[in-house]
């Protein structure tokens, strides 16, 4: 098992907003959580990130406990985060945003940043205009970029769909794919719930802190009870 929760508690102040989540993602894998607005899909990946302290329980990355570890050497040790909002530096380029992703390494990046550039033409073309004139699409590429180029083991994504025309959202549920099949792990965040279950090896729907079902993607798209409450019922 690549990455594991173990029954996690997660507050912030006296609000509990994990209550006791228990999850799995293997090696390989594209795995999503889905739920409604609050359901606690975005602390969830804080926690994994170390981005959010636990109250209790366990977060074991490749057979090691990780709960206490710093959020830095957590992406040094393979979980790369591309956050909800993005976070691209406005005052920077695009090639120096995606650069920021790896300033922790020490090796050759260009094998990197060329494999990124390929994965996003978009981001080749422009790579020199500044971060904060992209547009929400070409942002999201940079965010998802920028992670790719710590080389996780798994690529945290937090809804990378968000505020994206149909068209673009496409593009990027394919390149998430392309991602994954050369070989990232991926544990997705999606209020867009039907094209993230097309997608995703297993899934998870989470309710106010707790996991509620869990099944294979493509099964969950058939479940009378997820249609109903996530896929707008059709
Ligand atoms: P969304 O789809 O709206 O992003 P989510 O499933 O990602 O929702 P979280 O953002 O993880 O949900 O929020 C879980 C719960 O924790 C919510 O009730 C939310 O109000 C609360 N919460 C999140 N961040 C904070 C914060 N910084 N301070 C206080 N409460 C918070």
């Amino acid at each position: 098992m690549l990455l594991e929760i173990d029954d996690i508690h997660v507050h912030y102040g006296k609000i509990a907003a994990i209550k006791g989540i228990s999850l799995q993602v293997e090696e390989g894998e594209i795995v999503s959580l889905i739920g409604a607005n609050g359901a606690g899909k975005t602390t969830t990946l804080k926690t994994i990130s170390g981005l959010r302290p636990l109250t209790s329980g366990r977060v074991v990355f490749n057979g090691e406990d990780i709960s206490k570890m710093p959020g830095h050497k957590r992406v040094m040790a393979g979980i790369g985060q591309s956050p909800e909002g993005r976070g691209v530096f406005p005052g920077m380029t695009v090639q120096e945003n995606l650069l920021m992703g790896a300033y922790t390494r020490k090796d050759d990046l260009s094998a990197d940043l060329a494999e990124v550039y390929e994965l996003f033409p978009r981001l080749a073309e422009r790579k020199n205009q500044f971060g904060g004139t992209m547009s929400g699409g070409e942002q999201q590429m940079i965010a998802m970029g920028r992670a790719l180029m710590t080389k996780p083991k798994v690529l945290l994504l937090d809804e990378p769909s968000m505020g994206l025309a149909p068209m673009l959202i496409a593009q990027i549920f394919e390149i998430i794919k392309e991602i994954n099949k050369r070989g990232t792990t991926v544990l997705l965040v999606e209020q867009n719930a039907q094209q993230a279950l097309k997608l995703s090896d297993r899934a998870y729907v989470l309710e106010t802190g707790r996991v509620v079902k869990s099944a294979p993607g493509p099964a969950l798209l058939d479940d009378p009870q997820v249609r109903a409450a996530y896929l707008g019922g059709h």
